[in-house]
């Protein structure tokens, strides 16, 4: 499974997430599924990707995040406002 990391940018001063500075901007590493339908032909050697679909990528209270303006590392729980100011928050 691939991880990537995802910033949320927010330009009100009003959506402070990081517990430390303060800053609207926070990274969370998380991951996302990849569905793909793949064909194989007994003569080839490979499988060929034929459709790939992408899930959300989601995250709960124990996700890593981090704040690049001041370097706090911690979790999505941590975070100021997390439950209402960040899309894809499950519960
Ligand atoms: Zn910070």
């Amino acid at each position: 499974m691939h991880t990537s990391s995802i910033h949320l940018t927010s330009g009100h001063a009003a959506s402070a997430l990081c517990p430390v500075c303060g800053g609207s901007e926070i990274r969370i590493s998380t991951s996302i599924e990849v569905h793909y339908d793949v064909v194989f032909e007994a003569t080839a050697r490979d499988f060929l990707v034929v459709d790939e679909v992408l899930g959300d990528a989601m995250w709960d209270a124990d996700t890593p995040a981090a704040c690049p303006r001041c370097r706090w590392r911690g979790t999505v729980g941590d975070l100021r406002r997390s439950r209402e100011a960040l899309p894809g928050y499950v519960c």
